[in-house]
């Protein structure tokens, strides 16, 4: 029975079948080709003599009738090479297909290949640097080995005033005296070993995170209400939705984020709340049987001490329409020193009753380092899942580079992409780092067929609930804001960062400072 060939075969044997003469050397090459893959029970000598075939003719040379080929002879191949290949791929599928659809595939990421680990360097890249940067600030602070390797010592020797902002970073006088004038009215706090992540770089994408700039008190802006004022039905409960309620543990973090969406909320001081107000907010929990999975938030979850957590995990697990539990917390990422033998049991504990998941928020591939890298890594074994939700800032991960690299190390780091948020137009306070929001799809649509599918998060309006930022769910534009329509019913209005001024004032952030 004649073999029968395929039609990316039939496509093949056509390409590479022409006139022309071959030199003598290049016959006796294309024939000792030919040999080795008559003589050879493997397919890669016969892919090679098709590969150099069609490259000859692709280069302008003759077809394989010049080097004394004959269609039969490649015909036998072509049936031998179906016969071996356990999935009866044609070498038209390998040769004629698939290798040139992998090379065209190829030059989508190449630009991104070629500048991610300079443009966007994660922290385990830069840990040579990160380490001299903690024997500065370790020295500078007189922090013991001990202390620097704990939590209160981490806590205990916290920046949050510029003398010590001064000592641990050398930043300009006039960005010190800034800072000065913000921190009359808000606070920044942040732990060495996350200012030993900062690198001596303009706009830097973690000291942007964590010092605040002129910004956030000159700009002028109406500061929208938080979400608790009209979402708040009992004492640190926030729900938008019927099955899913934030419960806002604490307002206490590691450090304060320049972003910071809960800005109203985290207030001036840390404060412990009471156990009757624990108490009235799971009250209300066990009275709502629709309710089935409670977000612990803050400020961040990990903040609370182990009791205390073991104390409220416990509450909801013993609640029987409460099927999950998620903690939201940053602390791994901004002082994994806290990741300590006991919470990993107490983690464990409770994910074994019902499911627990830590939500947490990464926004740049520096703040992965090999420790907290190895903080995620202990967490991912004793829970269901830890998700990321990254915020979209400007100057930290407002492109193509800097995303794709973030979610690819934080996947590297056994934590699932979920959430990237367009930055809210809530606050003033962090109106210039937003970005629009077309900006935003752009980045996130562009990592399909790119990147590893659960790499891959949503993007995502905060507007009295999360809206997925699709095309659909965009009904248009007006005086600057879009109108998005609510999948579960409804529109808002959410005003987007000005695409056509975007990234135009060079003087964002600290490149203001220093200069004379
Ligand atoms: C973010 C949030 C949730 C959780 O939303 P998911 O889309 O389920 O992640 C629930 N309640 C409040 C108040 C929230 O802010
Ligand atoms: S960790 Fe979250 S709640 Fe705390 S300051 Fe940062 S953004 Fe705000």
């Amino acid at each position: 029975m004649a073999f029968q060939l395929d039609g990316f075969t039939t496509d093949l044997l056509e390409q590479i079948s022409g006139n022309g003469t071959a030199t003598d050397v290049d016959s006796t090459n294309m024939q000792q080709l030919y040999a080795d893959a008559t003589a050879s029970d493997g397919t890669a000598p016969i892919v090679a003599l098709f590969h150099a075939l069609k490259n000859a003719k692709t280069a302008g040379g003759p077809g394989y009738e010049a080097y004394g080929l004959t269609r039969e002879n490649l015909v036998e191949l072509c049936a031998k090479h179906v016969e071996i290949d356990e999935h009866s791929v044609t070498i038209g599928g390998r040769v004629g297909r698939a290798l040139e659809i992998i090379t065209d595939a190829g030059l989508r990421v190449k630009d991104y290949l070629a500048r991610k680990d300079t443009e966007a360097p994660s922290g385990i890249q830069l840990w040579d640097k990160i380490l001299e940067n903690q024997t500065r600030i370790k020295s500078v602070l007189g922090m013991t080995n001990d202390d620097w390797n704990s939590f209160s010592g981490q806590l205990g020797n916290c920046i949050d005033n510029t003398e010590t902002l001064q000592k641990c970073l050398d930043l300009p006088d006039d960005c010190i005296q800034d800072v000065a004038r913000i921190t009359e009215k808000y606070r920044m706090r942040m732990t060495p070993y996350y200012a030993s992540l900062i690198q001596p770089v303009p706009n830097d994408p973690v000291i942007l995170q964590a010092v605040p700039t002129a910004e956030m008190v000159d700009t002028v802006g109406e500061e929208i209400p938080p979400v608790a004022s009209d979402h708040s039905p009992v004492r640190l409960v926030d729900q938008f939705y019927p099955r899913v309620v934030a419960l806002k543990s604490t307002n206490i973090c590691a450090m304060y984020c320049t972003h910071c969406l809960r800005i109203a909320h985290i207030g001036g001081s840390d404060r412990t709340f009471s156990k009757a107000a624990y108490q009235e907010a799971l009250d209300y929990i066990a009275s709502k049987p629709a309710i089935r999975d409670v977000l612990i938030t803050g400020g961040d979850a990990f903040m609370l001490s182990n009791s205390s957590l073991r104390w409220l995990l416990g509450k909801l697990d013993d609640i029987d329409h409460i099927k999950m539990k998620r903690l939201g917390t940053r602390v791994p990422v901004t002082t994994p020193q806290r990741i300590d033998a006991e919470l990993l049991d107490i983690l464990e504990e409770s994910n074994d009753k019902k499911p627990v998941r830590v939500v947490t928020q990464i926004n740049t591939a520096q703040e992965i380092t090999p420790v907290s890298r190895q903080a995620f890594k202990d967490i991912s074994k004793r829970v269901s899942a830890v998700l990321n939700q990254a915020v979209l800032l400007r100057g930290i991960n407002d492109s193509k580079v800097k995303m794709w690299h973030l979610c690819e190390t934080i996947q590297e780091a056994y934590i699932r992409p979920y959430y990237i948020f367009n930055c809210s137009y809530r606050n003033p306070q962090y109106y210039h780092m937003r970005v629009p929001i077309q900006k935003g799809r752009d980045i996130v649509e562009g990592m399909y067929g790119n990147i590893s599918g659960d790499a891959i998060p949503r993007y995502i309006a905060a507007a009295g609930g999360k809206i997925p930022l699709h095309r659909d769910n965009v009904q248009g534009r007006e005086d600057g804001a879009v109108i998005l329509q609510k999948p579960w019913g409804g529109e808002v209005r959410y005003p987007d960062a000005d695409p056509e001024g975007y990234g135009n004032d060079t003087n964002f952030a600290f490149n203001q400072y220093g200069k004379k």
